[in-house]
C-alpha cells in the first residue's frame, strides 16, 4: 500500500441528513489506502450531520488527523503535524483535535502525555467515538452503519472520479514479526458480498469506471462470513456490474493467492492484468524470521503461474531491506530473486523497528548506511529493469483510462497500471483511449492517442 500523505475529502453524493450547520471539518491523512477509506468515512459522517469540508485547518471547526506508523518516517510526520497543531489549539481551544489511525493504541496514556492538546484518540475500528466531540452523531447511530466505505482519489475541482477504492476486508490474521497492523486493526472481518456489489453499483453510477478492492490481506476475503464466499466469487459478481471497465485488488498475501483467484482474474472482462504481491525478502531464513509463512519458491511460483495465465500481466511487490540479522548473502538472495522475476514496480523500504512488534525486541543490527546502500542497489536494479521493460513497449498501443490533466498533459494508466502521459486537445477525462507509445522512461510512458475515445 502507498504511503503518500493526501488530503482527500469526497463530496457526498447524497444530500446530508441534517441541514448544513455552517461548520467545517479538516481531515489530514497519511498512510495506506485503508486510511484513505477510513478518512472518507469520517468525512461522510460529518457531512451527514451538516459539516462541510475545508482545505484550511485554520478555518475548521474540527480537525481530524489519520495517522500511520508503518515506518518511522510516517510516524515522524504525524508527530510533526500534531506539534504544529498545538498553535491552532492555543488560538482556538474550542476546536476539537482528533487523532485516529494506527498511531492510536488501546493504552492511550502515553499518547495523552505526549500530545496533551489532542481532545480525542480513537482507534480505526471505533468510529462511534467521534460522538464524544460531535454529539450530533449520536442521533444517527443506525444510519452511520449505512454510510459508504469507499473513497475516491482526489481529482481536479469540478472533475468526477473515474477510479474508486472499496474496502472489502478489515484487519489481518497474520502476525508478521515487523508489522503493527494486526495490533491496531484486529482480526480479519469481511464485509458481506452483497453490500460490496451494491457499493460498486453505486460508484459506477457516479461515473467511476475502475474499482480497486482493498484489504490488508484482500485475498483472504470471505473465510469469516457465513457462506465463506471467496475473493474469486466476489470478483465474478463485481465483474457483472454494467459500466464497470476495470477491476483490481490489493494488498494480497502470497499464501492466499490461489489458482482460483488468478484464473478468475484472467477470465473476467474487467480483470486487470496486474498483480500486486508483496514478498518482502528473497531469502527463506529472513522470511521465516519475518513470520511470512511462505518461501521464496512459493512466491516465485505464484508469479510464474500468473504469467502463464495472463501473459501481459505486470507485477508489483514490496521489499524490506536491512531486516534484523539480514546478512550480505541473504540480501544477495533478494537481489537474485528480483533479477529473475523482473517486477515492474518494487516498493522498497528500509527496516525500522515498530514498538510493540516482535522484531522490535531484536537487535536492529544493520547500520543505517548499510540499509541505505541495499536500498540503492535495489533501486538501481529496478531502474535498469523498468527501462528495459518500458523500452519493449515503444511503438505498441495500450488502452489508457484517463484520470485527468497533470502539468497540461493527459494522464492515465494502462490495464497493467503503467502511468502514461499524452497530449490531446479534446476533453478526455474518464475516457478509455488507445495510446501508441512514442517515448519511454523507467517510470512512465509518453504517447499519442489513436482512434476514438470511449
Ligand atoms: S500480512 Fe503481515 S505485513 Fe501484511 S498487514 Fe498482516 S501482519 Fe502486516
Amino acid at each position: 500500500m502507498s504511503n503518500s500523505p493526501l488530503l482527500q475529502i469526497q463530496p457526498r453524493t447524497s444530500p446530508a441528513r441534517l441541514p448544513r450547520n455552517g461548520k467545517r471539518f479538516f481531515i489530514w491523512t497519511i498512510g495506506c489506502q485503508m486510511n484513505e477509506a477510513d478518512s472518507s468515512k469520517v468525512a461522510a459522517m460529518l457531512q451527514e450531520v451538516g459539516y462541510e469540508p475545508t482545505r484550511n485547518e485554520d478555518d475548521a471547526d474540527i480537525v481530524v488527523l489519520n495517522s500511520c506508523v508503518v515506518r518511522q518516517s510516517a510516524e515522524d510526520r504525524v508527530s510533526g503535524k500534531l506539534n504544529n497543531l498545538a498553535r491552532l489549539k492555543r488560538e482556538k481551544p474550542e476546536v476539537p483535535l482528533v487523532l485516529t489511525g494506527c498511531m492510536v493504541t488501546r493504552q492511550q496514556e502515553k499518547l495523552r502525555q505526549t500530545f496533551p492538546h489532542v481532545d480525542l484518540f480513537f482507534d480505526p475500528s471505533d468510529f462511534g467515538k467521534l460522538q464524544q466531540v460531535v454529539p450530533e452523531l449520536s442521533d444517527l447511530d443506525d444510519d452511520l452503519q449505512q454510510l459508504p466505505h469507499y473513497y475516491l482519489p482526489e481529482q481536479q475541482p469540478g472533475t468526477a472520479s473515474v477510479t474508486a477504492y472499496i474496502p472489502i476486508i478489515y484487519g489481518c490474521n497474520f502476525l508478521c514479526s515487523y508489522c503493527i497492523v494486526p495490533y491496531r486493526r484486529g482480526k480479519e472481518t469481511s464485509r458481506p458480498l452483497v453490500d460490496i456489489v451494491r457499493e460498486v453499483e453505486r460508484v459506477v453510477e457516479t461515473g467511476v469506471r475502475e474499482v480497486t478492492l482493498l484489504g490488508q490481506t484482500v485475498n483472504a476475503y470471505g473465510h469469516d462470513l457465513p457462506d465463506t464466499p471467496s475473493l474469486a466469487m466476489l470478483l465474478r459478481e463485481v465483474d457483472k456490474v454494467p459500466g464497470l471497465e476495470r477491476l483490481r485488488f490489493l494488498t494480497s498475501h502470497p499464501k492466499y493467492m490461489s489458482d482460483e483467484i488468478i484464473d478468475t482474474m484472467a477470465d473476467l472482462r474487467t480483470g486487470c492484468e496486474h498483480m500486486n504481491l508483496p514478498v518482502q525478502a528473497g531469502d527463506n531464513e529472513v522470511l521465516r524470521r519475518m513470520r511470512r509463512t511462505y518461501t521464496r519458491d512459493l512466491w516465485m511460483e505464484r508469479i510464474a503461474y500468473t504469467r502463464r495465465q495472463m501473459p501481459d500481466v505486470t507485477v508489483a511487490t514490496d521489499i524490506i531491506v536491512g531486516f534484523p540479522g539480514e546478512t550480505d548473502e541473504q540480501f544477495a538472495q533478494t537481489y537474485d530473486m528480483l533479477e529473475r522475476t523482473r517486477c515492474e514496480k518494487v516498493h522498497l523500504a528500509m527496516y525500522s523497528p515498530r514498538p510493540g512488534t516482535l522484531s522490535a525486541r531484536w537487535d536492529d543490527d544493520i547500520p543505517h548506511e548499510e540499509k541505505h546502500r541495499r536500498h540503492q542497489v535495489l533501486e538501481k536494479l529496478q531502474e535498469r529493469q523498468c527501462t528495459e521493460i518500458n523500452n519493449e513497449r515503444l511503438g505498441k498501443s495500450y488502452e489508457v483510462l484517463v484520470e485527468g490533466l497533470s502539468k497540461g498533459r493527459w494522464t492515465g494508466r494502462t490495464r497493467g497500471n503503467t502511468l502514461v502521459h499524452f497530449d490531446d486537445n479534446r476533453d478526455l477525462t474518464g475516457k478509455l483511449v488507445d495510446v501508441r507509445i512514442t517515448r519511454t522512461s523507467p517510470w512512465f510512458l509518453i504517447g499519442e492517442a489513436t482512434g476514438a475515445p470511449r
